[in-house]
């Protein structure tokens, strides 16, 4: 019978892990900083960290990144390769005049191209802003015009696509580089050829003196209310790069290492670009979707070491079967962990039946840029729970007393809000232009994520939802309000109101209720046209999948709508607290 722990010894590790008692004790911030090589002048720059520590090191020919294009044809790319790429670019944003803390957009599929210009423009101390590549025309809109960007490096089909008819509405970006995509594409009138770009760039190039408090990303999240809020960090956030690397994703230098999510999201950033090469790790890249016969394809030919990916790709390959996994052999895997949502304790033991190991669930958020809670290669594993803090993170649940005073709950297994006590390096610095929204997220001494949790009389934490009303789907957060304003721009909808809708695969689909304007009747063809209107504007990533329609939408006296109560009637639960409705 499966017992609620999964126990570990000595013999489920293949390598020592990491994370032992020892590093544990020992651990404290400025020794993982002072692991790192920091930039002559004595600043400290991500990319250096990356690239240069390696490339002028013994790991200079060892292959950095793998990349698997649509075909499954590999490009290897070692670190020395890299880094002379990365300085092209950055003598390419110089030669156009970019300056510190510009930012650079990235709207890309997983292409090189998209790895290069990331490193050599954090390498030129511009800004970089990573988009998802399946956002529509108005979030791209929205995100380049609240970063203020100044270059945008894309495909020439998805300029063509997604940003050719918003440009003129970012008068700020100056400079587009586009990858040619297609083997006919040509450059459009207004850009310039990425590739001919950096072959007339040379590349050695001396880095810019950033600090740990220069700003470094720029990651766009979703809130309930108002714009994307634009997360803030600074390069300093490598040491936390640098050491969940080790602790977390149990990294070692001949780790074939796979990051499945997309840059264009923060997992897809820190893990996906910056931890591997801070470990001097062959980090896989693979360009196409899922795709379960080629994702087990991968993880085998490729010998995959450290699998870091997402419970709705796990429930995915669940879908697809046990046989399926059975037919490909894992013997260099050793760790599987898996990030963004909640994972369920049938995947954790699915691990174990299809690969060999159980998934180990981590947690964290666009703010903290990094890690927090994970279950690590030597802990026992309680499927469901997402984990211990990290070494160096300090977690509590939280609540407001009847005063307004934060108190932490030493009581185990009691409902409260997750909180971290400020002071780890890769801590957001702010929402760009939003002070008053960041100032909120902290109670003195604590930052308080909006996420619901328990934790249990061993420390370890269990999720319990979002405080919230953003939406989970697939492991990207999707802001409610952001769906309701592109569907209120169609002539028919008087009022819009969008929930997540628990789904078995995704985790939550995005609905939208509607009420139509006078004249307007509810149909099956109109509910088509409004699924189309909002998938053409917000991307496939972020629309909504299903739409009813309503005579109108419960909302507060204040005029709010009440999401809370469509999802309860939508689930068929209890109303709650409905004494601020409208008309109560
Ligand atoms: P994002 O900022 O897009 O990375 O989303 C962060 C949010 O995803 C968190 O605040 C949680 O609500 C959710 N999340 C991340 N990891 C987990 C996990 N392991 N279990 C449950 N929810 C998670």
């Amino acid at each position: 019978m499966r017992t609620s722990i999964i126990r570990k010894s000595a013999g489920d590790l293949r390598l020592p892990p990491n994370l032992d008692a020892a590093a544990a004790a020992n651990f404290t911030w400025s020794q993982a900083r002072a692991e790192l090589q920091g930039l002559p002048g004595g600043g400290i720059n991500i990319a250096h960290e990356a690239l240069d520590r390696h490339a002028n090191g013994l790991r200079a020919t060892h292959v950095a990144l793998r990349h698997l294009d649509r075909r499954g044809h590999r490009r290897d790319i070692t670190y020395a390769e890299l880094t002379r790429s990365a300085n092209k670019f950055a003598n390419t944003l110089r030669a156009l005049g970019v300056r510190k803390g510009e930012r650079v957009f990235l709207l890309c599929a997983r292409i090189p191209e998209l790895y290069i210009a990331a490193l050599g423009a954090l390498k030129a101390g511009a800004v970089v802003s990573p988009l998802f590549s399946a956002f529509g025309p108005e979030p791209i809109k929205t995100r380049l015009a609240l970063g203020d960007a100044r270059v945008l490096v894309t495909t020439t089909s998805l300029y063509q696509r997604k940003v050719a008819a918003i440009r003129d509405a970012v008068p700020a970006l100056r400079h587009v580089l586009v990858v040619p995509d297609a083997p006919t594409a040509t450059v459009p009138s207004g850009t310039v050829d990425f590739g001919e770009a950096l072959a007339c760039a040379a590349d050695v190039f001396a880095t810019e003196p950033t600090t740990e408090d220069d700003m470094a990303l720029l990651h766009f999240t979703s809130g309930t209310t108002g714009t994307p809020k634009g997360a803030v960090h600074v390069h300093g956030a490598v040491v936390t790069h640098f050491a969940t690397g080790r602790y977390a994703l149990d990294l070692h230098p001949e780790d074939i290492y796979w990051c499945t999510a997309d840059p264009g999201w923060v997992t897809g950033t820190s893990y996906g670009i910056i931890a591997p090469l801070l470990h001097g790790v062959t980090s896989i890249i693979d360009e196409a979707d899922f795709d379960a016969e080629r994702w087990y394809r991968i993880l085998q030919d490729e010998a995959v070491s450290v699998w870091y990916t997402a419970p709705t790709a796990i429930r995915m390959l669940m879908k697809a079967g046990v046989e399926m996994a059975r037919g490909y052999r894992f013997p260099q895997l050793r760790f599987i962990a898996s990030v963004g949502e909640p994972l369920n304790p049938e995947a954790v033991w699915w691990g174990k039946d299809a690969l060999g190991l159980p998934i180990h669930d981590n947690w964290w958020q666009t703010e903290t840029g990094g890690i927090m809670i994970g279950n690590t290669p030597a802990m026992d594993i309680k499927p469901g729970s997402m984990g211990r803090p990290l070494p160096g993170v300090e977690a509590g649940i939280v609540r407001k007393t009847a005063d307004g005073r934060l108190e932490v709950i030493e009581t185990p297994d009691t409902e409260g809000e997750l909180a971290l006590r400020k002071g780890w390096p890769s801590m957001f610095r702010g929402y760009l232009g939003q002070d008053e929204r960041y100032r909120t997220c902290f109670d003195g001494d604590w930052y308080l994520t909006g996420d619901l949790a328990k934790r249990d009389a061993d420390g370890y934490f269990w999720f319990v939802g979002r405080s919230d009303d953003v939406i989970k789907s697939a492991g990207h957060l999707i802001g409610p309000f952001e769906v309701e304003s592109a569907l209120m721009e169609h002539p028919a909808v008087a009022e819009a109101g969008v929930i997540g809708k628990p789904d078995p695969m995704s985790g939550e689909v995005v609905k939208a209720f509607v009420s139509l304007r006078a004249g307007f009747e509810a149909s099956d063809a109109l509910r088509l046209e409004l699924l189309g209107h909002a998938r053409k504007r917000l991307g496939a990533a972020v629309a909504p999948k299903e739409i009813a329609f309503l005579p109108s939408l419960p909302r507060t006296r204040s005029g709010k709508i009440m999401r809370r109560l469509l999802k309860a009637r939508e689930l068929g639960l209890p109303e709650g607290d409905t004494s601020m409705l409208e008309g109560s």
